[in-house]
């Protein structure tokens, strides 16, 4: 985990980095308070900070006030580092928004115990945003996860003039599968699917649960034919695929449309237009008979 050390004593500073590149951190350091705040402002900021309160420039507790400012998508844990014991100050010093305190000179060992519950702190955000981005029953992404995805790669493709290609699948006639096996049964062919689609997928390519038994796929840098032998395999996989019950003796088949678009490069298109289009050609896929990979064209 990447720890930020600001103090502008250097004797301060070489004891904190001996101490904390002995317990595994990767450090970033700063001298001061203004070179702290230029660390805390980049977009690849470290996850938690030592910071002393009195530096030159600005110091621990106002760099703390204006962190808090920031609307960060992840938390920046803070531990403040001072000779200032007064309650007074432990006081203001948290109320700037820092974690921690920790007065100067510090022990090692408290040093150490606090820096770990900085670190459960944050490896809990991560599993908590891990959670809230996850579909519960496939693993795959969820929806609102998947189209902030699609944003950020769609913008990279576009900056770069690279092709995408987007595939929509819909499992076909799945409300029989409820009906003849059950609810459960249905899950479990979900799963399996999801299974299949990302065992096909590329890498770099991302799939999520767009909806009950909709599933949605990008392949950033696949041209259409690109799109549309990937998506050929995955409707030809799902075909053949027995899928075994719980007993381990009967089995159920599914089959499954897709719909798929592509960008070519140098085109300029939105996501819900994308996905609009995908959708389309999975109407057509569908119209015209299920199990069956349709591209969108235009009319
Ligand atoms: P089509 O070929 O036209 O897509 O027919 P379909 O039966 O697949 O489509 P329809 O939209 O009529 O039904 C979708 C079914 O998917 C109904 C719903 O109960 C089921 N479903 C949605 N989410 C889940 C889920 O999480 N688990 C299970 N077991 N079933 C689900
Ligand atoms: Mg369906
Ligand atoms: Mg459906």
């Amino acid at each position: 985990m990447k720890v930020l050390i600001a103090d502008d004593d250097a004797l301060s500073r070489k004891i904190l980095e001996d101490c904390l590149s002995e317990w595994g951190y990767d450090i970033l350091m700063a001298h001061n308070g203004n070179e702290a705040w230029d660390i805390l402002e980049k977009i690849d900021r470290p996850n938690m900070a030592v910071l002393d309160w009195m530096m030159p420039g600005m110091d621990g507790v106002e760099i703390c006030r204006k962190l808090r400012q920031l609307k960060l998508p992840n938390y920046v844990y803070v531990i403040l580092l001072t000779a200032r014991s007064k309650r007074e100050d432990v006081i203001s010093g948290l109320e700037s928004g820092a974690d921690d305190y920790i007065i100067k000179p510090f022990n090692r060992e408290e040093l150490k115990s606090r820096l770990k519950i900085g670190q459960r702190i944050i490896e809990l955000e991560h599993r908590i945003l891990r959670l809230a981005s996850t579909d519960y029953l496939t693993g795959l992404l969820n929806r609102r996860a998947f189209l902030e995805r699609l944003e950020r790669e769609l913008n990279r493709c576009q900056r770069e003039a690279s092709p995408m290609g987007i595939i929509i699948m819909d499992i076909d006639h799945f409300k029989r599968v409820n009906d003849n096996f059950g609810h459960q049964v249905g899950d479990l062919v979900l799963q399996e699917l999801s299974h299949t689609l990302v065992e096909l997928c590329r890498v770099y390519d991302f799939t999520g649960r767009y909806g009950g038994e909709e599933f949605i796929v990008c392949l950033p840098g696949a041209d259409k034919w690109n799109t549309y032998q990937i998506a050929e395999r995955m409707r030809s996989t799902i075909e053949s695929k027995k899928i075994f019950l719980l007993d381990k003796k009967s089995n159920v088949s599914v089959t499954a449309s897709f719909g798929i678009v592509s960008m070519e490069p140098g085109q300029i298109k939105s996501a819900d237009r994308l996905i609009n289009e995908a959708d389309e050609a999975l109407y057509r896929a569908k119209e015209q008979g299920r199990n069956r990979v349709v591209m969108y064209v235009t009319d």
